[in-house]
């Protein structure tokens, strides 16, 4: 959270029990709901509105990305260029990591000019794969999880 340091980012008890739960998280990728059910245990006063204005001030901070994905906004952690890849079995988000330079510099190439840029892609993970849910040959080796 050492961009909050920099950021004018201020703090109040709810935004204190949003940041506490943002720094715990284990779970990679979570929604508002989430976090308002979590942190209400520690944070009576919170409410699920001041959980999106602290969510979109981290973001704005830097500390966290957001993505919009079936009408539900997902938060993160993890600030570094990715693709999230929607499990449609399972329902699990996967990072993916995308050379963030060579897509830019193919799409700058193509006479585009990019304003914002946000890899969302589903079909069914490894695991489902794996487990027969779905029997597709898909290649999936390329991507590093
Ligand atoms: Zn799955
Ligand atoms: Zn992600």
């Amino acid at each position: 959270m050492t961009a909050l340091k920099n950021a004018k980012f201020k703090i109040t008890p709810q935004r204190l029990a949003v940041v506490d739960f943002v720094s715990k998280n284990t779970l990679g990728h979570f929604t508002a709901e989430q976090v308002f059910k979590s942190a209400k245990e520690n944070e009576p006063t919170i409410t699920l509105a001041t959980t999106y204005n602290a969510l979109y001030a981290l973001e704005k901070a830097g500390a966290l990305r957001s993505f919009e994905l079936k009408n539900t906004t997902w938060f993160e952690s993890r600030i570094k260029f990715h693709a999230n890849f929607i499990c449609n079995e399972c329902g699990k988000i996967y990072d993916i990591d995308v050379d963030e330079k060579k897509l830019r510099s193919l799409i700058n190439s193509k006479g585009f000019d990019i304003e914002n840029m946000d890899l969302i892609i589903s079909g069914t993970c490894k695991n489902c794969l794996k487990l027969g849910t779905k029997v597709k040959a898909i290649q999936h080796d390329s991507f590093t999880v």
